[in-house]
């Protein structure tokens, strides 16, 4: 049913029952202004120089959760390494998450390969978002920034950039996160979304987020689309999105054993795919609050009894749902380790996460403690 909309001369936005219940639809003027704003604004990237899927598909993984300026080292030199979807699908577990290591959240290197073995083996590269969706790993916003950029899909694709662009032109007061406030945004811009155009409309929504329409200090005076805005319009612009309070992230323990060899080199074991760093090498470890309690569980991870050796040194790490605060006790094997790899702590030429990378850096430039 077509809402019977009311045009707010002042912000452009049509309002369809009381303000605010986010009843509310965008002026499809908005998407002229912004494709020609995108034409003259675009960010040089290099996944924008190819509709090629396999490369729009890499970057928009690295791009979950990662800026731009990180990723792009990162897109790169994992193209150098896997330049097409044969090259990535044929590649061993090890040296995706070596190529990936540093850029964090684990979880989408081991989804991307897994989907690429899919795609190879059954020979079937999906066109639409639905198709995407079936990948492992693939979530909605991914599978629509693909589809509408590789393929031209009709279909919008909203990350968290977009979204707050999307709430603060129609001007949404409900708390974020909200899956009601996620669907009105999502349903507003299919409404004005220039058929033919998603890739670059999505593009441009991505872009706009980025650089002007900023989380703090909204660059409300050089916007395109700030004749169509409802939050510029009331002046809320540096207010919206509201957030939900969020709970406190919890604190927990873990207790790592540093184990060196003779030249000084450390031990490693890889974790199991079912943790967080699955399949990546880090030191052995165990949640524990203190060394009394870990050691048993840690001589069976590396299989050796281990007698501590001077005091502990401490390091802290946020993961996305906690904050892990590492013990890392240096720790004498009564015998060589019956599991594990020692490797040179600054060059481990294994896949090795990067809190763990940048700890291992900080013991490459101490002195041995002792023979
Ligand atoms: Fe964002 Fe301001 Fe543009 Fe509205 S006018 S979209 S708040 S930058």
């Amino acid at each position: 049913m077509a809402l019977a909309n009311r045009v707010s001369p002042k912000s452009g936005v049509r309002r369809a029952g009381s303000g605010g219940s986010g009843k509310v639809a965008l002026d499809p003027r908005l998407a002229g202004s912004l494709l020609r704003w995108y034409a003259r604004h675009r960010r040089n990237l290099p996944w924008r120089r190819t509709r090629d899927p396999y490369r729009v598909w890499v970057a928009e993984v690295m791009l979950q959760q990662t800026r731009v300026e990180t990723v792009v080292p990162y897109y790169l030199r994992f193209l150098r390494a896997f330049p097409t979807m044969r090259a990535l699908a044929g590649a061993s577990q090890e040296a995706v998450l070596r190529a990936w290591a540093g850029l964090g959240y684990y979880a989408r290197a081991r989804n991307l390969l897994r989907a690429a073995r899919r795609i190879v083996r059954t020979g079937r590269l999906p066109t639409t978002a639905e198709g995407w969706r079936r990948l492992p790993g693939v979530g909605p916003y991914t599978a629509a920034a693909v589809a509408s950029i590789a393929f031209g899909q009709d279909v919008v694709a909203v990350d968290g950039n977009v979204l707050r662009v999307g709430v603060r032109l129609l001007g949404l007061r409900k708390p974020c996160p909200d899956p009601a406030v996620r669907r009105t945004v999502e349903a507003a811009l299919r409404v004005v979304l220039p058929a033919g155009r998603a890739g670059e409309f999505n593009q441009a929504l991505m872009d706009l987020g980025a650089t002007t329409c900023l989380l703090r200090n909204p660059k409300c005076g050089v916007c395109p689309v700030r004749p169509f805005c409802a939050a510029h319009a009331q002046g809320v612009a540096g207010e919206l999105p509201r957030r939900r309070a969020s709970r406190p992230r919890p604190h927990r323990q873990f207790v790592a054993a540093l184990i060196r060899d003779q030249r000084g080199r450390v031990l490693l074991v890889r974790q199991p795919p079912d943790r967080v760093w699955g399949g990546l090498w880090t030191l052995p470890y165990v949640e524990a609050p203190s060394w009394r309690r870990a050691r048993a569980a840690l001589q069976r991870l590396v299989a050796v009894r281990l007698q501590p050796d001077g005091a502990p040194l401490r390091f802290e790490h946020a993961f996305t749902h906690f904050r892990a605060h590492f013990l890392v006790q240096t720790a004498r094997p009564e015998s060589p380790p019956g599991r594990g790899r020692f490797a040179p702590p600054r060059r481990p030429g294994l896949p090795v996460p990067a809190p763990v990378r940048r700890l291992l850096a900080r013991l490459g430039k101490q002195p041995q403690q002792r023979e």
